[in-house]
Formats: C-alpha cells, sequence, structure tokens
C-alpha cells in the first residue's frame, strides 16, 4: 500500500488522449466516482495522478490483491506498547482529508471489501466504521477512483453490476500512434525518428495474431526500451527485454515476436 502523494506543484506529465481530463474534474465536481477500464500500462495509474496534482488533491493509491480486506481499507485497531490504538486505512484517510482513493486492479479485491465501497459511493457518501462505531461523511473534496483491465485474465473477475452501475466509466486503450510518440519522447527522452520506430514496432507487435499473447505490448515496454535505448543499449538487445521476452514464456511465440523487432531494427 502506498503512502499517501500529497497534492504539490509537480504535476506528473499526462498526454491527454481524448476528453478524459475534462470527464473526470466534472465527475469529480459533481461528487461522482469513476471506473477506469482498461489494459495494463496504458496510463490509468499516471492519470489519476496527474488529475490529483491538477485538482490539488492528496492522493491515496492501493493495488489491490486477492487477499485484500475492508480492514485494509478501512482501517484496524494496532496494538504498540501494551495500548490499543485505532489506525486509520487508506480509504478512511482518504475520505477524512477529502482527497481521492484510487484503488488499482479493484477486481482482485475479495468481494466483502467493494461493499464497504457502496455507502460511499451513492448519494449518502458515507464511510461507516463499524470497528469504532463511527460514520464519516466525504467531503466534497473526496473521491473514489476505481480501475480495472478487463482483459483476458479477468473472464472470471469481474466487478458485479451493483458495484458498477454505481461509477461513471472511462475506457482506456494504448494511445493513438501520435499520442504514443509524444509519451515515449518525453517519458524516455528518445529523439523524434527511433521513437517512431518504436512507435511503429508496437502497432505491428498488437497486430500479430494467433500467438500465446495474455496481453499486448504496453505503453509502459515502450518507455523502458526508449530508456534502455537512451542508455546506449542496442535497440535489439533493448526490444528483447522490453517488448518481447516480458510478453511470454511460450519459444515460438517469443520467436515470432523477436522476428517483428528484425524487421525494424
Ligand atoms: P496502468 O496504470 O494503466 O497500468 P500506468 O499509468 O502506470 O499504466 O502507465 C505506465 C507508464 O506508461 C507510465 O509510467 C508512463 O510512463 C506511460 N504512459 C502511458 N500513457 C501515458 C500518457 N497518456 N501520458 C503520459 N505517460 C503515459
Amino acid at each position: 500500500m502506498n503512502a499517501p502523494a500529497l497534492p504539490s506543484t509537480h504535476i506528473p506529465f499526462y498526454q491527454p488522449v481524448a476528453d478524459e481530463c475534462a470527464v473526470f474534474e466534472q465527475a469529480w465536481r459533481q461528487q461522482l466516482p469513476i471506473l477506469i477500464k482498461g489494459p495494463t500500462g496504458c496510463g490509468k495509474t499516471r492519470f489519476v495522478s496527474h488529475m490529483a496534482a491538477v485538482l490539488g488533491l492528496p492522493l491515496f493509491t492501493v493495488s489491490c490483491h486477492d487477499d485484500l480486506s475492508a480492514a485494509d481499507l478501512v482501517g484496524r485497531h494496532l496494538i504498540a506498547d501494551g495500548d490499543t490504538r485505532w489506525c486509520d486505512g487508506p480509504l478512511t484517510r482518504a475520505v477524512r482529508s477529502g482527497g481521492i482513493c484510487y484503488l488499482d486492479e479493484v477486481v482482485e479485491a475479495r468481494k466483502d471489501t467493494t461493499v464497504v465501497l457502496h455507502p460511499l459511493t451513492d448519494d449518502r457518501r458515507i464511510l461507516p466504521i463499524e470497528r469504532t462505531g463511527e460514520e464519516l461523511q466525504a467531503p466534497p473534496g473526496f473521491m473514489l477512483v476505481v480501475s480495472y483491465n478487463p482483459g483476458y485474465q479477468h473472464v472470471l473477475k469481474t466487478l458485479k453490476p451493483s458495484t458498477r452501475q454505481r461509477f461513471v466509466a472511462l475506457s482506456f486503450d494504448f494511445p493513438a500512434p501520435a499520442v504514443e510518440l509524444a509519451v515515449i519522447q518525453q517519458e524516455s527522452g528518445l529523439d523524434a525518428p527511433r521513437a517512431q520506430q518504436l512507435v511503429t514496432l508496437a502497432g505491428q507487435l498488437r497486430r500479430l495474431g494467433g500467438y500465446d499473447l495474455d496481453e499486448a505490448v504496453s505503453t509502459r515496454l515502450l518507455v523502458y526500451c526508449g530508456k534502455l535505448m537512451m542508455s546506449g543499449m542496442s535497440p535489439l538487445t533493448a526490444c528483447r527485454v522490453a517488448l518481447v521476452e516480458p510478453l511470454s514464456d511460450d519459444p515460438d511465440t517469443l520467436a515470432a515476436l523477436q522476428q517483428v523487432v528484425l524487421t525494424q531494427f
């Protein structure tokens, strides 16, 4: 669980893809929660940190996993020096401070966990804390943002309709080539011609059908590749370690991906 990112004058770089910044801001003003869907590494987390900084809100990020309990979000009693004291979880801290609570990969969390979100996501905007008997009223600044990846591995894992229908939803995907080019250049420092080569390669790799690929190459991996190339690594090695090996364990698939790389570098 990450420490809260306090609002700062530094706004993390985010290259907008469509009208997502305006939608987010309006949802926040109307006190509506947001659900962001999209493949891993396409910019969801960066978008949320960017918007938190733009709106001047503290951000509490939780990477959800299948063991995440309601207490991990809301808080628990801790024993220290023989004393029992209550310790707020990230959701409670976000509510108290009127900030953003971002639950990344929310479908991974246990079902009972998502239930604690319900009273916060309708017009009551309350967080009942059973263990302390408190009932917190979320201040206007508070916003709940959740994300998940509706791709391959979540065929069986999805949000219940009763949960998902409480959110305004945005669909993310890998950005259009011109946007991805700007992202790679900005994030890795790579010059335009080489960044363009990576964008073209990404398009070819993403179109490669018929292989054992769970997910397509992400913008995040393209940025990694750009950084390695900037550090002086040969493009072929950078592509192999950043764009080919992370995608599969199957030798035939790896060979096919590497073949595509060879057409570009
Ligand atoms: P996700 O949360 O969707 O898994 P991230 O937000 O962590 O993905 O994005 C991974 C990386 O990709 C970021 O650290 C950033 O370098 C880059 N990135 C992707 N899309 C964008 C974008 N639109 N603007 C800026 N950076 C982006």
